[in-house]
């Protein structure tokens, strides 16, 4: 697996950064300066940080290059939906996406070059993992949100990790991340403003339940038994529902907050008003939300959308059993194809 290189300064922490500049001769004060110059004032070189003698900044950039992930194509659709494409400094590409809400904006962040968990509707995992983001990369794709907010002084409210890739294959990254990006001198970004969306690796839900941060946990459910699901997620081998579901009550208990269950529907498959009750008697009496979500086709999967009509129904059913459960509403339609889809046509196109 290839990785970022060693020397780099975008995923130092705020403690990392002391400890560099101490090696320097410099006071602590200085790594709180360049923390900030990296992550508020979107410094691209040394020669920014205009507040440092030009020594400290030659050295700087000999020891620790700024590598900034590069925009290769942004795409606006007509609702205020930004879905960028970010080149990173090894010429692998990332999708990050800016979606408008009524309380303000959100930014969907990728946590992986692809995927490794194979489920058999995504396009994000069509070619496995390649490789690992590292945190300042993480960092990254919320730093060109707020840079895309930043003339109408707006700022990014909430981050879903859930984007191309699967967070809690990348936990140490991951967590950094959002501790860099909680830091005051930083983006300040509340914890409870994060959610982390998962296909159910048990380990690494129980771990972040120990971290003891409000974060949210959206587990992508996808059926309410083992048999369809398999089908589905062949995370479900590993981890069947009767680990997955006490994991995340553990969660719920743990941290006080409610569980999302994300449910793609798919046609004749996992959407039936049979399987909307046995999903309803699965999360009864439970501290949960469900979201469900209209499939957006993959060409290289063979199932077909729930036709509209299904997916209210099946909403109709889980509420009536006293369930809180949306329809995830379908933001930048005709440029948002579903997640991991833009990274693939590029590459496609760059491969012709
Ligand atoms: N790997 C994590 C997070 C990234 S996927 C996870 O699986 O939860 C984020 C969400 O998008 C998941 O719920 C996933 O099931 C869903 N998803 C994947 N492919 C999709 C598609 N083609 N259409 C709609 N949602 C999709
Ligand atoms: Fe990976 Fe999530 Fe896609 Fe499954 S749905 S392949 S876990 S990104």
């Amino acid at each position: 697996m290839v990785m970022p290189s060693a020397n780099d300064v975008l995923s130092l922490d705020a403690d990392q950064l002391v400890h560099v500049l101490q090696g320097f001769g410099e006071p602590a004060f200085r790594a709180r300066q360049l923390f900030e110059w990296l992550w508020r004032h979107d410094a691209s070189s040394y020669q920014d940080v205009t507040v440092w003698s030009r020594p400290l900044r030659e050295r700087m950039s000999q020891a620790w290059p700024i590598r900034r992930a590069v925009a290769v194509q942004t795409q606006v659709g007509v609702d205020g939906t930004t879905k960028l494409l970010l080149g990173l400094s090894d010429g692998q590409r990332v999708e990050t996406v800016l979606l408008p809400h009524p309380y303000g904006y959100s930014v969907c962040v990728s946590s992986q070059v692809g995927c490794a968990m194979g489920c058999t509707f995504c396009a994000s995992g069509l070619n496995g993992r390649i490789r690992q983001l590292s945190a300042g990369e993480l960092l990254e794709q919320v730093r060109y949100a707020e840079m895309i907010l930043k003339p109408s002084g707006q700022h990014v409210r909430r981050v879903d990790v859930m984007g191309i890739g699967e967070p809690l294959d990348n936990y140490a990254n991951l967590l950094k991340f959002m501790r860099m990006a909680h830091h005051e001198a930083a983006f300040h970004l509340s914890y409870r403003h994060f959610t982390v969306s998962t296909s159910g690796l048990v380990p690494a839900i129980t771990q972040l339940a120990n971290e003891g941060l409000p974060v949210t946990l959206a587990v992508s459910l996808h059926a309410p038994n083992d048999e369809v699901r398999r089908r589905l997620m062949p995370v479900n081998q590993a981890y069947p529902l009767a680990k997955l579901i006490p994991a995340c009550d553990d969660f719920a208990r743990r941290t006080g907050r409610r569980v999302t269950f994300e449910y793609l529907l798919l046609k004749d498959v996992n959407d039936s008003q049979q399987l909307a009750h046995e999903l309803a008697g699965l999360l009864a009496g439970r501290l949960c939300h469900v979201n469900l979500i209209p499939w957006n086709p993959v060409a290289e999967h063979d199932w077909t959308p729930s036709p509209m009509s299904t997916v209210r129904t099946f909403q109709r059913i889980v509420q009536d059993q006293g369930i809180s459960c949306t329809i995830r509403k379908e933001l930048g339609q005709e440029i948002d194809a579903a997640c991991g889809q833009l990274r693939l046509r590029e590459e496609e196109s760059l491969s012709l």
